[in-house]
């Protein structure tokens, strides 16, 4: 029995069962999307919460710009640019026989500055608002300061009282652990077995207390917040329920909005824009994805990909059962080459106060991720880890969708022509060449030569 059916019950009442629990890549469009205007209201976050966090990060710029001296060119905001792609479009085209239209863009998150993965937006902002609380209460920071006072043996001082501690498979950690330990708190990372060496490695060199499980990312995170509950001083950063994560990376979307406007990209009704977001616990993309529809209300579709062996976020929704239930449940093994992506139970805030909002779910295998890893460096040269390449294959999965969902929601074929197809390119900047030599490697034996 599985929460309360047997497998063939469940393979009866929700038929896409059956291809997670085979590990078959697939896409499910939701059936239950709703226009923005409504569905928006099933968020407990408003325009305005984006916009304070967008201000708080403003406000911290100076500070970033003398830490991160890399940012310094963007005036201390921490973001990533977009780009064409011209060359991979062709061939994705060619492999799947897609009509001629339309355009392929990447958000290169995997190229953030300070942790290279899109974990810089929503990891970095939870511990800049966590500082900023602590600092104003504190009378480190009164109002209208320069935050630039933060980078200071003082304010160092002040922030080593306090700890910040968070659960991981990896970029997570980097981002917490980075930005925690530069402010001067103290900063523990609990770490899932999947998690790299390297990354463990760099945490350790920036004076963060690394602490290694033998099991899954659910399981480092439950322990690490059992040890901060303890510790009145601990802020832990809840990967799985935080709105301040959330918030960080829901900002990305005026910023792209500034993005597509200086490259010319018209985003409405008539030219709608695909959002292809790689999703883990579903806070980074949900955020992003929240962030979006505030912003291009209707003309954006937000779809959201996993690899085959971590389908939570598809498992969950599609079910209803979101965060009561996990892959493991369905004897899913949770275990993927997707770094950031082996999660095995969703978000429950994201799944459920979403569920009206996006418009697609689909899976990856980790071959063809590393497939398309290799292709996109052959075709356009940039270099990404795995995970990062799950939203590649989502033009073609729209395109070829035959649930009625491009009818459902007035994707006609002239509005098709017209679109912009954006991979979010979530991690990869930071990865040695070493390992991304093998993840080429592993990539080049599935293309012909
Ligand atoms: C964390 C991560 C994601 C997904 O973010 P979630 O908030 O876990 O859904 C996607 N790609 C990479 C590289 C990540 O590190």
């Amino acid at each position: 029995m599985i929460l309360g059916k047997t497998l063939e019950n469940w393979y009866a009442s929700h038929p896409l069962i059956r291809d997670l629990v085979e590990l078959k890549e697939t896409s499910w469009f939701n059936p239950a999307i709703a226009p923005a205007s409504e569905a928006l209201g099933d968020v407990c976050l408003t325009a305005q919460d984006v916009a304070d966090a967008s201000a708080r990060l403003s406000r911290y710029a100076s500070y970033i710009m003398r830490v991160f001296p890399e940012t310094a060119a963007n005036g201390g905001i921490i973001e990533s640019g977009i780009r064409p792609l011209p060359a991979l479009q062709a061939l994705l085209a060619q492999e799947h026989g897609l009509q001629p239209g339309g355009a392929l863009w990447l958000k290169t998150d995997s190229h953030l500055p300070i942790s290279g993965s899109i974990k810089a937006r929503g990891g970095i902002y939870e511990v800049l608002k966590q500082a900023e609380d602590l600092a104003l209460a504190g009378g480190l920071l009164q109002a209208g300061d320069d935050y630039a006072v933060l980078d200071s043996d003082k304010a160092r001082a002040f922030f080593g009282q306090y700890k910040i501690a968070v659960g991981s498979t990896g970029n997570l950690g980097l981002s917490i652990g980075i930005m925690s330990a530069r402010l001067g708190f103290q900063a523990t990372v609990h770490m899932s077995a999947d998690a790299r060496q390297w990354k463990k490695d760099k945490l350790r060199s920036h004076g963060v207390t690394v602490v290694e499980y033998a099991s899954d990312y659910s399981v480092a995170v439950a322990e690490g917040r059992k040890q901060a509950e303890s510790d009145p001083a601990c802020h832990f950063v809840d990967d799985e329920n935080s709105t301040n994560l959330f918030l960080g990376y829901a900002v990305a979307a005026e910023r792209l909005k500034g993005q597509l406007t200086a490259a010319n990209i018209v985003v409405d009704a008539e030219h709608p824009l695909f959002v292809y977001l790689p999703c883990g616990v579903g806070g980074g993309p949900g955020g992003v994805a929240f962030g979006l529809k505030l912003t291009f209300g209707d003309a954006v579709h937000c779809i959201f990909a996993e690899p085959t062996h971590s389908p939570c976020m598809l498992l969950g929704v599609y079910t209803g059962l979101h965060d009561a239930v996990s892959v493991q449940d369905f004897g899913i093994d949770n275990v993927t080459a997707a770094d950031g992506l082996a999660v095995g139970r969703p978000s429950g805030f994201v799944g459920k106060a979403m569920q009206r909002l996006l418009d697609g779910y689909y899976t990856v295998s980790d071959e063809e991720l590393y497939r398309l890893l290799a292709l996109m460096e052959r075709s356009e040269g940039i270099r990404l880890e795995p995970s990062a390449l799950a939203g590649v294959p989502g033009m073609a999965r729209v395109l070829g969708e035959q649930q009625g969902y491009r009818a459902r929601v007035g994707l006609s074929a002239e509005r098709l022509a017209h679109a912009t197809h954006l991979v979010w390119g979530t991690g990869g900047g930071m990865v040695p060449s070493a390992e991304m030599e093998a993840y080429l490697a592993k990539g080049r034996q599935l293309l012909p030569d």
